[in-house]
């Protein structure tokens, strides 16, 4: 029997209230407001039902002023297993970098994003309204105990598999997971202590691409952006192994992160089949089966 997956219990005219109970910064102060990037813990009263891959609305306090409505619902990615990090089904946790922009309008510059900001300024006991969960695609399969999985992020993009890496381990999985994760610079990556220990599971496999730090060394082959070591030069450098992956017909990949990371990794997904061996592309048989799942913005 397939699992009930709850989803718009909360809306914006009825939302959850919830209470910050930790805002830990996960990349070091030395790098800036510009590198800030939180990992957010919100306990509610209520029962709010989710499962990792889900997501949740943020409604920021306030009113915009050049509408006078209330500012805009912000959507991130659940970062915990569903049991929450406590381990008391009674919270939630978040993984949000401060945003900023340029407004065109203005002529402002780095003109801070209101939802991402509220967030990364939240202390212990403020309130905070959510509404969801939200989605029921990019989660994990019922039968995800006979199934090999790749994961692919950017940055930010991490957020789901933190907590679908810890209800599969905690689930005893015994069959492969690739872990693809890339970010600018070494000392940026997310919850990298926490993924470092999985390496304990001889089925667990974790990939890091700093993209700022490192060269690109096969260009001609995969080519990115000013040569830089994004993530699917370090998949391709692991052809040998990824390969076994990409040709079991029961492998489901996901990508999470930035819209355009899917353009390089679809084409090194390929690439790989096609040097294992396999005739047909490997990305468009898993989305005729079923086996993609994208959530990039
Ligand atoms: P970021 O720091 O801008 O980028 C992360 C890494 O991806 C960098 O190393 C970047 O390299 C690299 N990259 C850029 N273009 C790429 C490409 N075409 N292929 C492969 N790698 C590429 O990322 P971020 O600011 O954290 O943004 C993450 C994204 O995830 C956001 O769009 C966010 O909306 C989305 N997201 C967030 C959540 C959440 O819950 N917070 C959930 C789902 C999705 P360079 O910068 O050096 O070029």
């Amino acid at each position: 029997m397939s699992r009930k997956i709850a989803t718009d219990v909360f809306t914006s005219e009825n939302p959850v209230v919830c209470e910050a109970i930790e805002n830990r910064r996960l990349t070091p102060e030395s790098r800036g407001l510009f590198y800030d990037t939180r990992h957010i813990i919100l306990r509610f009263k209520e029962e709010f039902p989710y499962v990792p891959g889900q997501s949740v609305g943020v409604q920021p306090p306030g009113v915009d002023e050049a509408t006078g409505k209330p500012h805009k619902i912000n959507y991130y990615s659940i970062a915990s297993a569903g049991s929450g990090d406590r381990g008391d089904r009674q919270t939630i946790s978040l993984c949000v970098s401060r945003q900023f922009r340029d407004d065109p309008q203005t002529g402002r510059k780095n003109v801070p994003g209101i939802c991402s900001n509220y967030l990364c300024d939240l202390k212990p006991g403020d309130s905070v309204k959510l509404t969801g969960p939200f989605g029921h695609q990019f989660i994990l399969p019922d039968d995800f105990q006979s199934r090999d999985f790749v994961f692919a992020a950017t940055g930010t993009g991490i957020a789901p598999y933190r907590g679908m890496l810890r209800e599969m381990f905690d689930a005893g999985f015994e069959r492969r997971v690739w872990l693809c994760f890339g970010v600018q610079y070494s000392d940026c990556i997310l919850y990298d202590e926490e993924f470092e220990k999985y390496r304990r599971f001889k089925n667990f496999y974790y990939l890091k691409a700093a993209s700022r730090e490192d060269k690109n060394p096969i260009p001609e082959t995969v080519p990115t952006q000013y040569d830089r070591m994004y993530i699917q030069v370090r998949m391709y450098l692991n052809t040998e192994l990824l390969g076994e992956i990409v040709r079991n017909p029961a492998s489901m990949v996901y990508l999470c992160g930035l819209k355009g990371m899917e353009d390089g990794i679809f084409s090194v997904l390929d690439r790989i089949g096609s040097e294992k061996g396999m005739k047909t592309s490997v990305v468009a048989t898993l989305k005729e089966k079923g086996r993609l799942k994208l959530e990039v913005h």
